[in-house]
């Protein structure tokens, strides 16, 4: 669904790559958490796959296509919400539309099936966090994008409602078949939500460790206490302490 294909990349102005020749695939239907230390390009990964960066040299492919050849957006969702605090909630959740010249009304279906259709004359400031958030989410979703690039979409969130959100993704992720990259800081977020985690562990980044989640779908949160997934989680926070150094 998406692949890098040796990727090199430096921003403009600096002298190191922060990429080095990076191949990797993320198949159809993947849920793929990004972890590794702050400042070691998560977040460029996910510019690139935007289009907000260029690679110096290599490909990225959706579904085999470059996506340098590619119109429309890809599902974006930052980690502030980002939602425009002058328009209403259902003008912020209809914005890929407007601007990809659709329909506005799927916004409007989208905020009923979300149970958000009470707020959709409101503004940003009158939502929770969770709330936002879940505006942020279906704005995304709205881009038809069927590769969703999330990033640390929940870190800002107080931990009860951060657990329902990751709960409420699950579900999302389910019923719209898509495929998710989520990046997190949070190793226990990564476990619940991931079929595979990809560790950085280099800089700069030449491959991504890829460690298999051994948990089906649908998940709850005992399923966190087995003993193999506790002998990963404990395998990656001492591989992360390790690359704090970075
Ligand atoms: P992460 O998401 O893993 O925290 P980033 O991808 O944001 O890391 O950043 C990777 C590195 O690139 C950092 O050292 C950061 O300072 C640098 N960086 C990020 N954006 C820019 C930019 N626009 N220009 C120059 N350097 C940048």
């Amino acid at each position: 669904m998406l692949n890098f294909s040796n990727v090199n990349f430096k921003y403009k102005n600096e002298s190191k790559l922060i990429i080095e020749n990076l191949s990797f695939n993320a198949n159809k239907g993947d849920f793929i958490s990004i972890v590794g230390p702050s400042g070691c390009g998560k977040s460029t990964i996910f510019r690139l796959i935007s289009k907000l960066e260029t690679p110096l040299s290599g490909y990225i492919f959706i579904k085999g296509n470059n996506i340098n050849t590619l119109n429309g957006y890809i599902g974006y969702m930052p980690q502030k919400d980002s939602l425009l605090p002058w328009k209403t909630i259902l003008q912020n959740a209809a914005l890929p539309l407007e601007i990809n010249k659709k329909d506005p009304k799927k916004a409007e279906e989208y905020l009923k099936l979300f149970g958000l259709d009470n707020y959709k004359n409101k503004y940003p400031r009158d939502l929770s966090g969770g709330m936002r958030q879940r505006v942020s989410f279906i704005r995304t979703l709205l881009t038809g994008s069927e590769v969703l690039i999330l990033d640390e979409p929940f870190s800002a969130l107080d931990a009860i409602t951060k657990i329902s959100m990751q709960e409420w993704l699950l579900t999302q992720w389910s019923n719209f078949n898509k495929t998710i990259l989520f990046i997190t800081h949070d190793v226990e977020e990564a476990l619940f939500l991931s079929n595979k985690i990809f560790v950085i562990s280099e800089k700069p980044i030449t491959k991504l460790k890829e460690i298999c989640v051994p948990l089906p779908y649908p998940r709850n949160r005992h399923m966190l206490s087995k003993p193999e997934i506790l002998k990963i989680k404990e395998d990656l926070i001492n591989e992360l302490k390790q690359r704090i150094e970075l």
